[in-house]
């Protein structure tokens, strides 16, 4: 079976391609045949795409257009054109899954892409404006390239956290905001399922019987509490924009400071839009860069701002684990996840030391030497910590194969 995963940015497009061989899934991700990415970033109106092959073909080239079902009929082409083909032709793609950002409350589960499918994500347009019309986009651009019978999936990455208990969703104010669909939907959700189930295959244990804090840490950063395989608690909100500092993102700031900037300040919305998603987190502060490896190397050049960042971003991650701890009411394995997680020794280390009281004991050795998917936690630690390569393409593949063969 073969499955073509699109997983839609506002300026970028990552797709890939997998082949699931006999009648079980692989306990590991395989191989992806075919890979691509566009990226709209660097040039005004210009698609760079990269198409890379499992046996080692690759394209490079650009494209000078905007418009996204155009480069997506180009980019499927190279499937079987040209020295990157990998199939035959169109027909060989079994099913499509798109990583879809927003299902509200209504989609808490992966669904077939129906018109009634499609209306919806349109309307769930309101709450993530960046991110559901371009989902839609891919869908359409689809469904006119490889034509209606075949079958296209929405995997939302909201669906895990959709279980949340109303006392963790529910915000405060007035009760009005409840039915206006204003509340904690939580994101990132594919990739904390994914690290989930990856974690209990790696403790061999049940997913049911695991307290997992899952801390997905890149440009955007989420924490997830889950328990009997649910997330219960989250730091994401109604938007991105809440919990944890990111690389760009504030996370959570007191909502007088924007009621402050709005009335005394004459800011507008889009300047608040800004600064509170463009110019903030580790880049506001540092004003070095997003990138946490720039901000380290600043940090090595003596920069105090640069060293200031840092120390907001891991006093905030220790104080949003604290949180997920609470509601959890216990721990077995913290996990740790996406560019930063996967990557950065110094956090995980810095995270974890204030939970040594709970008898959390890393392993420094294994810490510092580059784990992929490997519990660093020593023998007698009462936490298991666990680096986990986060796979959302892999995931949004294995969702579609699993309602392809339950129908
Ligand atoms: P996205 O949220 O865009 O998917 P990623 O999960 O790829 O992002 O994370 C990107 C971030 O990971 C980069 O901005 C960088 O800060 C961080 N990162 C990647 N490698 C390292 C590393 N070796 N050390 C520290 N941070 C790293």
């Amino acid at each position: 079976m073969k499955i073509l995963v699109l997983n839609a940015g506002s300026s970028s497009q990552k797709s890939c391609l997998y082949e699931i061989e006999g009648k079980q899934l692989p306990a590991e991700s395989p191989e992806p045949l075919w890979e691509a990415t566009v990226d709209w970033t660097h040039r005004q109106g210009i698609a760079e795409i990269k198409v890379k092959t499992s046996i080692g073909e690759g394209l490079k080239e650009e494209i000078s257009t905007q418009d996204r079902s155009k480069v997506m009929a180009h980019l499927l082409e190279t499937l079987w054109l040209g020295r990157t083909a990998v199939i035959e032709g169109p027909s060989e793609i079994n099913a499509v899954g798109h990583r879809v950002v927003h299902g509200g409350r209504d989609y808490r589960e992966t669904v077939r892409v129906t018109d009634e499918v499609k209306a919806a994500i349109a309307r769930l347009s309101a709450l993530a404006p960046v991110h559901n019309p371009v989902n839609l986009e891919g869908i359409e651009a689809i469904e006119n390239i490889l034509g209606a019978e075949v079958p296209q999936f929405a995997v939302f990455d909201t669906a895990f956290h959709s279980q949340l208990p109303d006392a963790a969703a529910i915000y405060p104010g007035p009760y009005a905001w409840v039915e206006r669909g204003i509340r904690r939907y939580g994101f990132h959700g594919i990739s904390h399922q994914y690290c989930a189930h990856r974690a209990a295959q790696l403790l061999n244990r049940n997913l049911l019987d695991l307290r997992l804090i899952i801390c997905h840490l890149g440009n955007g950063c989420s924490l997830s509490a889950v328990q009997n395989g649910y997330s219960i608690d989250t730091t994401m909100g109604f938007t991105p924009l809440d919990g944890l500092m990111m690389g760009t993102r504030s996370g959570s700031v007191d909502p007088g400071i924007l009621i402050h900037l709005l009335r005394q300040e004459g800011y507008t919305v889009d300047q608040l839009d800004q600064e509170l998603n463009k110019e903030s987190g580790l880049k506001g502060i540092s004003g070095v860069s997003a990138d946490l490896r720039q901000v380290l190397a600043a940090i090595d050049a003596n920069n105090s701002q640069a060293k200031l960042a840092l120390d907001i971003y891991i006093h905030r991650l220790r104080s949003c684990i604290g949180s997920m701890l609470a509601s959890l009411g216990g721990l077995d394995a913290l996990v740790f996840t996406a560019g930063v997680g996967e990557n950065s020794a110094i956090i995980r280390a810095r995270a974890c030391q204030t939970f040594e009281f709970l008898g959390l004991k890393l392993d420094h050795q294994q810490n510092e030497n580059h784990p992929v998917d490997k519990d660093i936690a020593i023998v007698d630690s009462t936490v298991r910590v666990l680096v986990i390569h986060t796979q959302e393409d892999w995931a949004i593949a294995q969702e579609c194969y699993h309602c392809l063969s339950t129908r």
